[in-house]
């Protein structure tokens, strides 16, 4: 007879915890708010239909430079789950944590453990390193939402499956660029990981820091390493203003390349989630370099 109230207590809980699911107003599911739209499609590719997602950072817009909105304190007090990269890209989450007042958060820290280099947060750019941003999400969810932990677990294993092809597909297209063609200035170094992983080496990048021109030395600098390097392009996103990489590539001879796609997805369907994403940047980058 002691027992007993233990377990009404432990009923209540299970009780109210249910109904907190259920008087939710996405119809039960588990509110997830990302920092920026490349971690979206983790999100969605584990969550299913069992998650509904927000993106703080708009899409086309950069992580590096961004300053939330009072919308934004709301999505992250609405959320149960959030999901951030880390490594210092965003600067400005800790204060629309605490903005947003919020307690009772699971928050995944998606670079967490990974090998972070010269400080460079864009780790995601790796499908190797993608693997361990699903596994986190995953975990994430399962945390928040034991009751669908198989669909998570099966959802996560055939997501990775996806990036183990798209990780064959990427190293199949670089093999067919001569190996003295494979040299990359960017205009933001997003593209040290995946150069790393896929055997370009990163010559330069225009901005050193967020918000950052290069002085007329380092552009001059920028010009002759391209020269030397016979580098066939220089890279830009459609959110950055590209002028100073015309002028790098003017110097240089070569062409300027901007519908690169890292930080943000994009509207269009070619680009519009990861997987797509990095198929998309490397037809670009290999058809670029050849
Ligand atoms: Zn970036």
């Amino acid at each position: 007879m002691r027992r007993l109230p233990v377990v009404a207590g432990a009923l209540a809980l299970l009780l109210s915890a249910c109904a907190h699911k259920a008087d939710v107003n996405t119809g039960g599911k588990v509110r997830v708010a990302t920092t920026i739209s490349t971690l979206n499609s983790f999100v969605q590719g584990v969550g299913g239909e069992y998650v509904s997602v927000k993106n703080i950072v708009p899409i086309g817009a950069s992580p590096e430079t961004f300053a939330p909105a009072p919308q934004d304190v709301a999505t992250v007090a609405d959320a149960d789950v959030l999901v951030e990269n880390g490594a210092g890209l965003e600067t400005w989450l800790d204060n629309l944590l605490r903005d947003s007042g919020k307690r009772t958060l699971h928050v995944v820290v998606c670079a967490q453990g990974l090998p972070v280099k010269n400080l460079n947060p864009h780790l995601w750019m790796d499908p190797v390193f993608a693997k361990h941003y699903v596994a986190k999400i995953r975990d994430a969810l399962i945390a928040a939402d034991p009751a669908h932990s198989v669909a998570y677990r099966r959802n996560a294993a055939s997501y990775d499956r996806r990036l183990d092809h798209l990780i064959g597909q990427i190293r199949q297209q670089i093999a067919t660029v001569p190996p003295s063609h494979r040299y990359m200035i960017v205009f933001h170094n997003a593209w040290q990981y995946y150069n790393d992983r896929f055997g370009i080496t990163t010559l330069g990048f225009v901005e050193r820091n967020p918000g950052q021109e290069p002085n007329p030395q380092q552009v001059a600098q920028l010009i002759d390493l391209a020269k030397q390097h016979h580098v066939h392009g220089v890279f830009s996103e459609p959110e950055y203003s590209p002028k100073i990489l015309y002028a790098i590539a003017q110097g240089a001879g070569i062409t300027v390349v901007e519908d690169l796609y890292d930080d943000s997805v994009g509207t269009d369907p070619r680009v519009a989630n990861y997987i797509a994403m990095l198929t998309y940047d490397t037809n670009v980058i290999v058809h670029a370099l050849k």
